[in-house]
């Protein structure tokens, strides 16, 4: 006997936010927008590059690991997280 699983092709995966890329100009639904790759690496995701992120709401500049920004808040006017620094960012020394 044998059991075979169906999976519909096109279906499985389908509505998983794929974001392990993030193409610089993309809005979250938070608002928060996709400057630039920041050309580091993160401290507790291996592999994930950072990216600068711009609150449209407050102007607010951070940086965020590119498969936590489709659902970022901003950390100063939304209650998200502190980001992380991004060194070539202006407001760096804010950090
Ligand atoms: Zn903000």
């Amino acid at each position: 006997m044998q059991l075979k699983r169906y999976i519909a092709p096109g279906r499985a995966g389908r509505q998983a936010v794929r974001a392990a890329t993030v193409e610089p100009g993309t809005v979250n639904h938070h608002g928060q927008l996709v400057v630039r790759r920041a050309g580091r690496a993160t401290d507790d995701l291996p592999g994930q590059s950072v990216y600068l992120l711009h609150c449209n709401r407050c102007g607010h500049e951070y940086g965020e690991a590119g498969i936590r920004v489709h659902n970022r808040k901003c950390p100063q006017c939304s209650g998200g997280t502190p980001g992380i620094a991004v060194p070539d960012a202006p407001q760096a020394s804010l950090f």
